[in-house]
């Protein structure tokens, strides 16, 4: 007959044998109601105490402290005979220090609550927490299915300020339901490693990604029925880090005041247009006026999203990325001639996206953020497989808050 034990802690096949309590912690010493072989569960067994175990069992009332303590049995078997180690139902694993309904209870909980804080309440140590939620999520994304996966989206993340190869991560998500496929150490193609085996069961038939990077090549060679598509946030973001680099050029050639002017508007120089406070708008114009260079750039860019707004189709599209490419040619000023480059050596990637239905704009910027949310929560840099976990959970994370 199942007992307090089994309704408020999940136990069963034991019994309480003995209970105590001394400052704020209570403990209950367990006894097995009936030893049987493991394997052919037989109830004829010699058993050989090995030792005692200690598992945090969920708070009672007010005690935060519950600990179930029992002692671990092997046993031999006189029908089948053999030896082993008695299962223990309450536990996830041997070596668990919880109980698999206080492990529950602590993933529930942590959709919800910061890991400090559940530390801190139920007087754990935050490896302790980390750990349970790391080995769920290690559970939970051991295998994706990506059978249906048509559309993928390849992009690099800055993560910290290690090493180069050591601050970046490199994501594969599906374009379509947005989950994470792959989440590989560094950039470049090998930090591909371990997603053709993810990628191999997937239909593909669009890879949209970043211009400035080699996995095209990658992607050609291992499905080279798929399109690469340059989508609008790559092209857009490409172009925004030559308006940087036009910035800094410039601020090279400025005394020190003048540079600490520009280098506190280099957001404004960011934003889009229409984004912009009117004050900041009046300081853009002078600034335009000063430094002519970073005024065209800064009007290409605008030129260039607005053929994303305007423009309704391929077709379209090719003309008015070949106009803005000639317009950029006859400038001087070498970022927009090597961007009007990568433009037309790219062309048809860039065109794809009006054929392909507008591929992921929306939502890689999206992911971005909730990116840049993991990031500011910290737990990353102290365990990288931890933190990669997290970003395979991210979709299903709603990021309002810190936890
Ligand atoms: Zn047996």
């Amino acid at each position: 007959m199942p007992t307090y034990l089994y309704y408020t802690q999940g136990i069963h096949d034991f019994q309480e044998e003995a209970a105590t309590y001394s400052e704020e912690r209570l403990e209950i010493r367990l006894k097995r109601k009936k030893h049987r072989c493991p394997k052919c569960k037989s109830k004829d067994v010699t058993l050989r105490a090995l030792y005692e175990r200690d598992v945090r069992g969920l708070p009672m009332g007010r005690i935060r402290e519950v600990h179930f303590i029992y002692t671990l049995h092997q046993v031999y078997c006189h029908c089948c005979h053999q030896r082993s180690i008695e299962h223990v139902p309450f536990i996830s694993h041997p070596k668990a220090r919880l109980s698999n309904e206080f492990e529950r209870t602590i993933l529930e909980l942590r959709e919800q609550i910061s890991i400090r804080a559940l530390a801190n309440y139920f007087h754990l140590r935050w490896h302790t927490v980390k750990e349970i939620e790391k080995r769920y999520l290690q559970h939970k994304f051991a295998t994706i299915d990506t059978s249906k996966v048509k559309a993928v989206g390849v992009d690099e993340i800055h993560i910290g300020h290690g090493q180069a190869n050591r601050a970046f991560l490199t994501i594969v998500r599906d374009l379509e339901s947005g989950a994470v496929i792959h989440v590989g150490n560094g950039k470049g193609v090998s930090a591909l490693e371990g997603a053709l085996s993810k990628l191999s069961a997937c239909k593909l038939q669009l890879v949209a990604m970043d211009m400035a990077n080699a996995y095209s090549t990658w992607f050609a060679e291992h499905f080279p029925q798929a399109q690469i598509v340059f989508d609008h946030f790559h092209v857009i973001k490409l172009m925004n880090d030559k308006l940087d680099h036009v910035r800094r050029r410039v601020m090279g050639r400025l005394d020190s005041i003048q540079q600490k002017q520009l280098k506190g508007l280099r957001f404004i120089f960011l934003k889009n247009n229409e984004d912009i406070p009117e004050n900041a708008k009046n300081i853009l114009r002078n600034l335009r006026g000063n430094f002519q260079e970073l005024g065209d750039t800064y009007m290409f860019k605008e030129a260039l999203r607005s053929i994303y707004r305007v423009v309704q189709n391929a077709y379209q599209a090719n003309i008015a990325f070949h106009r803005w490419c000639k317009l950029a040619e006859e400038t001087l000023v070498p970022e927009l001639k090597t961007m009007a480059k990568t433009i037309r050596d790219r062309l048809e990637g860039i065109t794809s996206y009006w054929t392909f239905g507008h591929a992921s704009n929306a939502s890689t910027v999206g992911f971005n953020n909730k990116i840049r949310w993991l990031i500011r929560q910290a737990y990353g840099f102290r365990d990288l497989e931890y933190f990669k976990l997290k970003i395979y959970q991210l979709p299903e994370i709603n990021c309002e808050k810190s936890l």
